[in-house]
């Protein structure tokens, strides 16, 4: 039986905000039904944090393994929630793998909100682009940048949709991001059923550009906004003036860069 044409159009467009997102530039998904930790999963059991997050400093969390080193080169990392692919690339820089995947879930207040991880400096990338994978599901390996740094990984909680691995187009604080730890925390059990909700991807634009596409104007007024500041953390210290000397030279040899793709780059 042919479906009512109203049918197809409401499964086919999602309205966001004052835009419209086409069937193409949507996956459905179910709902998270719970955060874990990208590593020594549920709990990162056997890792511990090497560096936290800070607004407008550290965005994201270093998860090491305990023993140290490069002991954890090749270790497994799991998506933190049910997902969709919605980066998986080699961007190089002070990058190298990078995965991104975005999760709608239900918020407390009953209503459904889009939220990214993402996972840096991996050795490999086990998913692909629009892959839909789940809860604790491995998406690559833990790796070091080609040994730019000690195995680790880091990985940040993205509120804001639009920026991908264009982190220095948009402010660098708790308006785009959340404290990694505690939004998991927060979220460790989540309402969910198997009914497949629709995710919006395609929403990041190239390194270097503003990712100001209008359609997707008021994205970023869908996520959760209250609840989840920040703890307060110690400035991490300067651990390896050395190793940072050495970088910091080897990118000023890239003088070809952009500035604000170096920016990026710099900072992970
Ligand atoms: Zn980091």
């Amino acid at each position: 039986m042919v479906p009512p044409i109203p049918f197809l159009v409401c499964c086919g467009l999602l309205w966001i905000g004052s835009g419209v997102l086409s069937a193409k530039d949507v996956v459905r998904h179910v709902l998270a039904d719970g955060f874990d930790f990208p590593v020594g999963i549920p709990d990162a059991k056997g890792y511990y944090k090497y560096r936290g997050y800070t607004p407008n400093g550290h965005l994201g969390e270093d998860w090491n393994g305990v023993g140290g080193g490069d002991t954890d080169l090749g270790d497994p990392i799991y998506s933190v929630a049910h997902g969709v692919v919605v980066f998986s690339d080699d961007v190089r820089k002070g990058w190298g793998n990078c995965i991104i995947v975005r999760h709608a879930y239900r918020d407390a207040d009953g209503k459904i909100r889009y939220v990214d991880s993402q996972y840096g400096h991996l050795l490999k990338r086990h998913v692909k682009l629009h892959d839909r994978v789940k809860r604790g599901q491995q998406i690559g390996t833990m790796g070091s940048n080609r040994g730019m740094y000690a195995a680790h990984l880091h990985f940040e909680m993205r509120k804001e949709l639009r920026l991908g691995m264009n982190r220095s187009a948009w402010p660098r604080d708790n308006t785009c991001y959340y404290h990694p730890t505690n939004f998991i925390n927060a979220n460790r059990k989540l309402r969910s059923s198997s009914k497949q909700y629709p995710i919006p991807v395609n929403t990041f634009h190239g390194q270097g550009q503003l990712g100001k596409d209008p359609r997707l104007k008021g994205l970023e007024v869908t996520v959760a906004t209250s609840g989840l500041e920040p703890l307060e953390e110690k400035k991490p210290k300067e651990k390896n003036s050395i190793l940072r000397g050495i970088l910091s030279k080897l990118r000023s040899q890239d003088a070809k860069e952009d500035s604000e793709a170096r920016k990026d780059s710099e900072e992970p």
